[in-house]
């Protein structure tokens, strides 16, 4: 998994599957709130460069978390399946919210 080591940043996303059958979109953001990071229950400061974890249900539905870069990379890549790079512009917080009305099954495979 060499190849997606040190993203997401602002021009790349990535794309992987949850042992529930999940999409998770990772994606590079700059944080405007503070946060608190579900990987080691620390906070994320305002102005950190960090990871929002984008779950899109199989069953329809999303929500997501943000994320320390190194929590995400350490403790949440590794338990994904299939992961892959995707340019940032498919990840749009628009386009994934209108793939998660749809269930999985009549997902276009994109
Ligand atoms: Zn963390």
């Amino acid at each position: 998994m060499s190849d997606v080591r040190g993203l997401p940043d602002s021009r790349h996303s990535l794309r992987g599957l949850t042992a529930e059958g999940d999409e998770a979109w990772l994606i590079r953001d700059i944080s405007r709130k503070l946060y608190r990071c579900p990987g080691c229950h620390g906070e994320i400061e305002i102005g950190a460069d960090h990871v929002v974890v984008h779950y899109v249900r199989r069953a329809g539905g999303s929500d997501h978390h943000h994320w320390h870069r190194d929590c995400a990379e350490e403790l949440l890549v590794p338990e994904l399946r299939r992961v892959s790079r995707v340019s940032a512009a498919e990840s749009s917080r628009g386009r994934l919210e209108s793939r998660a009305r749809r269930p999985a099954g009549r997902r276009a495979r994109r």
